[in-house]
């Protein structure tokens, strides 16, 4: 992937992607946005084009150095990481890589400097790390990407270029997922579900567990339209409890698709629920939601979680005869 194909469809990152055209690139940048919203991917394939030593688009992909990046031999970039079994990137762990930096500078070759997870850094790294930005040497370019803005010191922050990237559109993460060959349906599933991630969906993708989890909530908590539906739909749910977790998520998620479809428009056209469900209220979402959250804060024994299911099964009963009245 070229540097320009990463930041289609992004104003933001096509400006960068502009800079690095005409050799304008900032020394530091600090990417920040929610999870999965392809903040690391960029920062990564900025590295690798930075490094990269072919002709035309780059990253090239085909090159000495691009080939050394891929393979994790590349010696001019560097991924500073907590150690294992730590949390945080320290600063002794930061310091051996800016020392070795400055010396590498001499030599004049470009270095790349990416820290995923920026807010691990301690304070203390953090401030080691400024001295570094407050006097970089040429031809050094430091990448901090984080999900936590606030964790980074306004003194670092305000000496990197600030990156937001924002969630994507719809259609623009309906394309992304079509491109990569997801049939339509299934791409339609996921942009409605990702919520502005195209890093969930391609996850949630991916993901068979929870395709089958998904198809169970369909066909137990959904299918309940009366009390007497309640016994056969918890039936399916009896030996499930180790997945009970996954499974009020799921259906958590799906209450909340609904409820803002509602909201916006009046109506639903997620063919993931069966058809009373297009008569649902928000009020009647809200109280279903609150009745998942009580049932997810049990710690479930096998007659637990099967006491709790019909539960909230018959809450769900309970709303749905209010939808036909
Ligand atoms: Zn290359």
């Amino acid at each position: 992937m070229t540097l320009r194909s990463c930041a289609a469809g992004s104003e933001m990152l096509l400006a960068i992607w502009r800079e690095f055209e005409n050799e304008k690139l900032a020394h530091a940048y600090l990417f920040t946005g929610e999870k999965g919203v392809g903040k690391r991917t960029f920062a990564r394939t900025l590295a690798k084009a930075i490094l990269c030593q072919g002709e035309g688009e780059r990253p090239c992909g085909g090159c000495r150095s691009c080939k050394r990046f891929e393979g994790g031999t590349h010696g001019n970039v560097y991924f500073p990481a907590p150690q294992p079994k730590k949390t945080t990137i320290g600063v002794d762990d930061l310091r051996s890589i800016l020392d070795e930096l400055s010396r590498a500078a001499l030599d004049g070759g470009k270095r790349v400097i990416v820290i995923n997870n920026a807010e691990k850094m301690t304070p203390a790294s953090q401030n080691c790390l400024l001295k570094t930005l407050e006097e970089a040497p040429e031809g050094i370019y430091f990448l901090l990407v984080t999900d936590v803005e606030r964790a980074i010191l306004p003194t670092i922050r305000s000496r990197c270029r600030l990156v937001r990237i924002t969630p994507w559109n719809e259609g623009r993460i309906y394309k992304a997922l079509t491109d990569k060959g997801i049939k339509p349906e299934r791409a339609k599933e996921l942009t409605a579900l990702c919520e502005g991630s195209i890093g969930r969906a391609l996850q949630m993708q991916d993901d068979e567990t929870y395709w089958t989890d998904r198809e169970l909530v369909q066909r137990s908590f959904l299918i309940v339209k009366a009390m007497t539906d309640v016994p056969v739909a918890a039936q399916l749910l009896k030996d499930k409890k180790d997945d009970a977790e996954r499974l009020l998520e799921i259906l958590e998620q799906e209450m909340r698709l609904l409820a803002s479809d509602i909201k916006q428009s009046g109506v639903s056209t997620r063919s993931f629920f069966p058809e009373h469900w297009q008569r649902a209220t928000v009020q009647s979402l809200c109280r279903i939601q609150d009745a998942i959250l009580k049932c997810k804060q049990y710690k479930f024994s096998n007659v637990g979680w099967m006491a709790n299911a019909e539960n909230l099964m018959m809450t769900i009963a309970e709303e749905a005869r209010r939808w036909r009245q």
